[in-house]
């Protein structure tokens, strides 16, 4: 199986080092070339110096970008890959993108009789290297047959939410509880650290109580109270999955307070921090507020 991958990014890098072997024959692109052509000569696969040039003979094409935008910008802009993309073949969305673009990107390429599937993941960079990521799909169940052995190479679990744009839709709330459980778990440890209180004994308890999530878990004890934040998701990407979830919410008129707050409060913090910061840096914003660091 001819397989495409276009944006080797901090997830999409990993994720395609999966595809590297038979049966697949992996064409990459990136943007920038460099990544591309360092990454092939790895893995002894092909760099197309286009993404036209990558998509041309491709079975499926697999694209790992920033967000909707950019893919349809590739798929539909100038020169895009639309009439690049050969009949037949299939185009999964590993983005984490929003369900109206993808919509629109599914039918553009239905008039070429190409398959699309919204299949955004999760389980972040640890989950990419070792291939259990969690793929949820948007798409008819015969296009998700279709590219699930691509699918299967990285993902431990692969769920069909529904039509196209469902799969982005599920990953949009999934983030949307993501940025509410750093937020709130870094409000109540700054809270607790104002008391006197220390990170560690209170992470202990909440860890053993019903408070605890993976955040809780798993991203403040490796992060937080060590202070490394590696940059492996960045908090701008978090900011614009948040957003996608109060924009969904809004569009079906669905209460959605947390979401709201959620979305303000990180495009603040990404505001504040930039566009490189990690996620999880967004507890410094929190900090500095409080006036305490969180240790
Ligand atoms: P990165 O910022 O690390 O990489 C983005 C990729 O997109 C790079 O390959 C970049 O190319 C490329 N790119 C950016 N703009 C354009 C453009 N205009 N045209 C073509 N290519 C472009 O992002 P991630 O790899 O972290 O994330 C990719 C997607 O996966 C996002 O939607 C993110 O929300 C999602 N995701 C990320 C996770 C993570 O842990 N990192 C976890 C789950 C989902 P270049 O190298 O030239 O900059």
């Amino acid at each position: 199986m001819r397989v495409a991958f276009l944006g080797l990014g901090a997830i999409g890098e990993p994720m395609a080092s999966h595809l590297a072997k038979p049966p697949f024959e992996l064409t990459v692109w990136n943007r920038t070339t460099d990544k591309a052509t360092d990454f092939a000569r790895r893995h002894t696969v092909v760099a197309a110096s286009s993404a036209a040039d990558a998509v041309r003979h491709a079975d499926v094409v697999v694209t790992c970008l920033p967000s909707s935008r950019e893919v349809k910008g590739l798929v539909a802009g100038h020169g895009g890959l639309l009439s690049q993309l050969k009949p037949g073949a299939a185009l999964v969305d590993c983005t984490s993108g929003d369900p109206a673009s993808s919509r629109e990107i599914a039918a553009l390429l239905r008039d070429r009789e190409v398959d699309f599937v919204d299949a955004p993941v999760s389980g972040g960079v640890k989950g990419a290297v070792a291939g259990t990521l969690t793929v949820m799909c948007g798409g008819s169940e015969q296009s998700i047959d279709r590219v699930r052995p691509v699918l299967s190479a990285f993902a431990g679990k692969i769920v069909r939410c529904g039509e196209v744009g469902t799969g982005h839709a599920v990953k949009a709330m999934n983030q949307a509880l993501l940025a509410i459980h750093i937020w709130s778990a870094g409000e109540c440890l700054a809270t607790l650290a104002r008391l006197g209180v220390g990170a560690a004994a209170a992470l202990e308890v909440i860890n053993g109580s019903s408070g605890r999530s993976n955040t809780s878990e798993n991203l403040f004890p490796e992060r937080v109270l060590g202070r490394a934040f590696p940059r492996t998701f960045r908090l701008a990407l978090l900011d614009k999955d948040v957003a996608i979830a109060a924009d969904i919410a809004s569009q079906v008129d669905a209460p959605s307070p947390f979401i709201d707050l959620a979305a303000r409060l990180f495009r603040e913090a990404h505001d504040l921090l930039g566009d490189e910061a990690d996620h999880v840096e967004a507890i410094k914003v929190i900090e500095e507020r409080a006036g305490v660091i969180i240790v």
